[in-house]
């Protein structure tokens, strides 16, 4: 794994991107920003799963003015996600957003980039440039490959912003393409200081998109690529943050909740492991410690093959071993698993 590449970290409220900073885990809210009540119940349970940074969609002024109550009711961070309209993010800085996201795609005009770069650089509040693979402007390269627009329209934004005096900056190259996406975040790695928000655009349902963002953001987390992930799922966006973190434990980038193990059952198993295995991961959800838990489908070989596990359970015909380190505890019957295995958990 290559170390990570230095950037130059930003704040984005209490939050610092780049740097040394942890890789910061944030999501988008799916409700209509206008409806306060229902973006703040998303956002506090996005904060329950580990949600660091959230983005909410700002279509109209009306959603603007919905941004001082919203932070009134979380915790985190809010971004102002500004398409089209470079008034929007005028307003929406007024209204305390922490940071803002354009799309040089969608807002190019220099003139009016300028005067959302003087207002941001006046309440010190950072700006993503986001590259959308799928909103390039007219005016780019269509000669070169789709990973060099959206490099060059990216280095042409930052240069933009650096006349202005400007550098609480952070980058997005996002495409559905995930080789198109890793090549343009391994050049734009290069060629500017800046940290990077990375993910996969319209990754799907999360059959799909899970894995299309864990091989893209993995990808390039390997290689010491990325400041902060967003998995883009056509889901709620709890399964997002869920996601996220999944990869960055994945690559034990971030400890963040317990890590299951889970034996893939085999003609051996005497317990239905799948239906067990799903039990216990949606108890983990609520527990928060970094621990390993096994969930195992035979007695012979479980405890042995989840010996690294801090807590397991490997089952036999209507009972099971619960261990720990590898070592036995106690024998427990079936209707007891999940309790066991957690009070165990607990014990922790
Ligand atoms: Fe099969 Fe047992 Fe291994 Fe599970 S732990 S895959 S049941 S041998």
């Amino acid at each position: 794994m290559n170390p990570r590449r230095t950037s130059k970290p930003i704040q984005i409220g209490n939050v610092t991107v780049g740097g040394n900073a942890p890789i910061v885990v944030q999501s988008m809210t799916k409700t209509d920003t206008r409806d306060i009540m229902s973006t703040i119940a998303q956002i506090k349970e996005l904060e329950d799963y580990g949600c660091q940074l959230v983005r909410v969609a700002v279509p109209d002024a009306e959603a603007t003015q919905a941004i001082p109550a919203i932070k009134r009711g979380i915790s985190i961070p809010l971004i102002a996600d500004i398409h089209f309209d470079y008034r929007l993010a005028l307003m929406a800085l007024q209204a305390g957003a922490d940071g803002l996201r354009l799309n040089p795609g969608n807002i190019s005009k220099p003139k009016k980039i300028s005067t959302i770069v003087r207002a941001a650089k006046e309440k010190m509040i950072p700006i993503r440039i986001g590259v959308n693979a799928g909103s390039l402007p007219k005016t780019v390269n269509r000669r070169s490959s789709i990973a060099e627009q959206m490099v060059d329209v990216a280095l042409q934004q930052i240069d933009l912003l650096e006349i202005l005096d400007f550098d609480l900056i952070k980058v997005s190259l996002k495409a559905f393409d995930v080789p198109t996406t890793i090549e343009a975040y391994q050049s734009i790695a290069q060629k500017t200081p800046y940290p990077l928000h990375i993910g996969i655009t319209e990754a799907g349902t999360p059959r799909r998109g899970v894995i299309r963002s864990a091989v893209g953001i993995g990808t390039l987390l390997y290689q010491g690529i990325g400041d902060t992930i967003r998995v883009s799922l056509t889901a709620h966006p709890r399964e997002e943050v869920v996601a996220a973190y999944e990869i960055l434990k994945s690559l034990n980038l971030r400890q963040h909740g317990p890590i299951l193990v889970s034996c893939p059952s085999c003609g051996r198993a005497e317990v239905d492991i799948v239906r067990l295995a799903e039990e216990v991961e949606e108890e983990l959800l609520k527990v928060d410690k970094p621990i390993r838990v096994a969930v195992m489908g035979c007695v012979v070989n479980g405890p042995g093959e989840a010996k690294d596990a801090d807590v397991g359970i490997a089952c036999g015909k209507g009972k099971a071993v619960l261990f720990k380190k590898g070592k036995k505890l106690r024998v427990v019957a079936e209707k007891d698993f999940v309790v066991a295995l957690m009070r165990e958990i607990d014990k922790f």
